[in-house]
């Protein structure tokens, strides 16, 4: 027997029809690509979103179709957001951090229609116009003062001019809630990048288990800045939230160097922020030189990839709550979040810096599976380790246009994040390692992620990478690969006694190399595959400038 209530879908269209209702005076500031703050409502954002939606209409677009956008946080992107999947089209976000290949295949893959892009972009697009030739349009996201003459995109439109005579009403249109809604590739280190094609019922679904108080806990009091970018997994459901919320939007633009973070969250009184380590290391870094403290940010969500416990302890003495989240592009991202229960209060300081360090415990909606080698569930001890599995209405069941995938495949109905990880009584989960970055030394496995935690609370280090180095006798041997401090030092002896006494002697690592930089990926993450390499050409004597004291 059925229930009898109303068959409502849950559409991205009915968050903006919401704050329109009842949030319309709540604010969205946006720092932009022509220069200064751009501040507008999310009445006016709503009026301008149909807008952009009247003249999608114009293009002949086709349900389901994608249009792309190469852009950085900011107010049109957050019409393109509710404009093009309200309208039934697949919001398309493009990063465009990765290799001109790589953003050519994925519009390829996605088989574009349109594409939007913010000025900084022009210099890719450009360099891609040959590829672009089958697309209805492009369009820069500018108004006519600042439209560049571009010989390489002749036919290029101009943001402002497209929607400026449209009407702004439109009648948002009814349709499945598990019509898709935006499409996200994921960063390919591994092969080519994935597209994740997210739905209606995901993305508020996904948004709504986000605001939850033990995962971000938001309410319409709140001052969100979103600094990880819309690009890169819908800004981590934010843009959405602020939306349904009524919370005032503090969107970076493409200025997130520690000086303009700390400026923007003082002058609009950010009291909450979520984005990847690298970032806030520039943001705590620069505060530290400058001798400056938060005034109004309370809390902060930290995800995307570990975070060291320093950073958190940098956090809490400038008296701002942190939250260490888990996800994936292929989780929407929300999936795990490091929310103490009211036993762990009474726990000492270190064990309760501990726990906050873990990726944390499941949102409800999302199961999770950690299986050892014979696919059993492991014990949860918060010691045995396991590949972790997931499922849940906001995880990807297959990539888009992609056919194989193995992570789908080794246990059905169940999604293989590529993650080993300890599970405790409580459900806090702990990322061991990723499987293909741990290291395997005489048969046994060592945490790159737990060794860098520890060299990362050295004073002399900037930034540590572990990965393994081919041994003859255990196979392989975890080695230290840091970025000192200016004018920092850092020997072979150093290393060994700040590891003594910490971890199981077989594990501190053989050598240590410092490096001017190390390689991030496209996404900001340290990228493990090029840290590997240096440490390759440093055996082979080829390697840049770097040493192995
Ligand atoms: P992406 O799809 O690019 O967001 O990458 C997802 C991967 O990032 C996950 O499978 C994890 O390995 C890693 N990751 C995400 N959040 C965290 C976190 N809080 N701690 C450690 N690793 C993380």
């Amino acid at each position: 027997m059925l229930g009898t209530m109303m068959d409502v879908p849950l559409l991205l269209s009915s968050i903006l029809r919401h704050a329109e209702a009842y949030h319309s005076d709540g604010e969205v500031v946006s720092a932009t690509v022509e220069g200064g703050l751009h501040r507008y409502t999310y009445g006016e954002l709503s009026k301008r979103t149909k807008k952009l939606a009247n003249a999608l209409a114009r293009m002949g677009l086709e349900p389901g179709d994608r249009v792309g956008t190469l852009a950085w946080n900011g107010y049109r992107h957050m019409e393109l957001y509710f404009g093009v999947s309200g309208s039934g089209f697949v919001c398309h976000t493009i990063n465009p951090r990765l290799f001109r290949e790589q953003i050519a295949y994925i519009i390829h893959n996605a088989a574009d229609s349109v594409l939007f892009f913010d000025l900084t972009f022009l210099p890719i697009v450009e360099e891609l116009a040959g590829q672009l030739k089958d697309l209805k349009a492009i369009v820069a996201m500018t108004d006519e003062a600042h439209m560049p003459k571009s010989e390489a995109l002749p036919g290029l439109l101009c943001y402002e001019t497209l929607i400026a005579d449209e009407p702004d009403s439109f009648e948002w249109p009814a349709f499945d809630e598990n019509t898709a809604s935006s499409l996200c590739y994921t960063s390919g280190t591994t092969g080519d990048p994935k597209g994740v094609l997210y739905s209606h019922r995901s993305c508020v679904l996904h948004a709504m288990a986000i605001t939850m108080p033990d995962a971000f806990g938001f309410s319409a009091a709140d001052v969100i800045a979103p600094i990880v970018p819309m690009f890169h997994v819908n800004a981590w459901g934010l843009p959405f939230v602020g939306a349904m919320v009524g919370a005032k939007l503090v969107l970076p633009g493409a200025h997130l160097d520690g000086a303009s973070l700390y400026h923007l969250f003082e002058g609009e009184k950010v009291s909450f922020t979520a984005g990847v380590p690298t970032v806030w290391l520039g943001l705590l870094d620069w505060m530290d030189t400058h001798g400056r403290s938060f005034t109004s940010l309370k809390r902060v969500v930290i995800g995307g990839s570990a975070t060291p416990p320093i950073m958190i302890s940098r956090f809490h003495n400038m008296g701002v709550k942190v939250r260490h989240a888990w996800g994936m592009t292929e989780t929407s991202p929300v999936g795990l979040a490091a929310a103490l229960k009211p036993k762990h209060e009474a726990l000492e300081p270190e064990a309760k810096l501990a726990l906050e360090c873990k990726q944390g415990r499941p949102l409800f909606g999302m199961e999770f599976r950690v299986a050892g080698a014979d696919g059993q569930q492991v014990a949860r001890d918060g010691k045995s380790f396991g590949a972790m599995m997931v499922r849940g209405p906001w995880v990807a069941a297959s990539y888009f246009n992609t056919p194989h995938s193995p992570a789908h495949e080794e246990m059905p109905g169940w999604f293989n994040t590529g993650d080993v990880v300890t599970q405790d009584e409580d459900g806090f989960i702990q990322i061991v390692d990723r499987t293909k970055d741990v290291v395997k030394s005489g048969g046994e496995w060592i945490s790159s992620i737990e060794l860098e935690n520890i060299a990362q609370a050295h004073p002399a280090i900037q930034e540590a990478a572990i990965v393994a180095k081919p041994d003859a006798r255990w196979g392989e041997r975890p080695v230290l690969v840091v970025v000192l401090k200016p004018g920092a030092s850092f020997t072979r002896a150093d290393m060994r006694a700040h590891y003594e006494g910490k971890i199981a002697k077989w594990t501190i690592p053989d050598d240590v190399v410092i490096v001017p930089e190390l390689p991030h990926t496209a996404t900001g993450k340290l990228s493990k595959k090029a840290v590997r390499q240096i440490i390759l050409e440093q055996i082979s004597g080829n390697g840049p400038e770097a040493f192995m004291s």
